[in-house]
């Protein structure tokens, strides 16, 4: 699986995480102004809070060919999925690319 040509993963999921991984705090590094509060200790990428979830970070066209703005400064849950894993795979069905 070649993630620069998917991108489901960053278009199905809530990418949430602890507020202080933004970089309005002390060592954070996400881009705040690409966040959204969830609550107060809590964030997501904007954009993967919606019915139809799209990461304000991603570029391009899922199933085509993608990229991560913020790649070298994406929040933790990015660097957890892997391909092939179960997240994954339902990120991929439910983007129709079953391959
Ligand atoms: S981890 Fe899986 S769903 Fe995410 S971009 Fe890579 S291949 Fe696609
Ligand atoms: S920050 Fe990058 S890797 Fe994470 S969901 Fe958004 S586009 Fe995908």
């Amino acid at each position: 699986m070649d993630c620069q040509r998917c991108g489901a993963c960053c278009a199905h999921y809530r990418v949430s995480f602890y507020w202080a991984e933004a970089d309005d705090a002390p060592g954070g590094h996400v881009p705040v102004g690409l966040t959204e509060p969830v609550s107060p200790l809590m964030r997501c990428m904007a954009g993967t809070n919606h019915r139809s979830p799209h990461c304000g970070a991603l570029q391009g066209q899922v199933g085509q060919q993608v990229g991560c703005r913020i790649y070298a400064d994406r929040p933790t849950p990015c660097r957890e999925v892997q391909p092939g894993d179960p997240q994954c795979l339902k990120a991929r069905a439910a983007h129709g690319l079953t391959d």
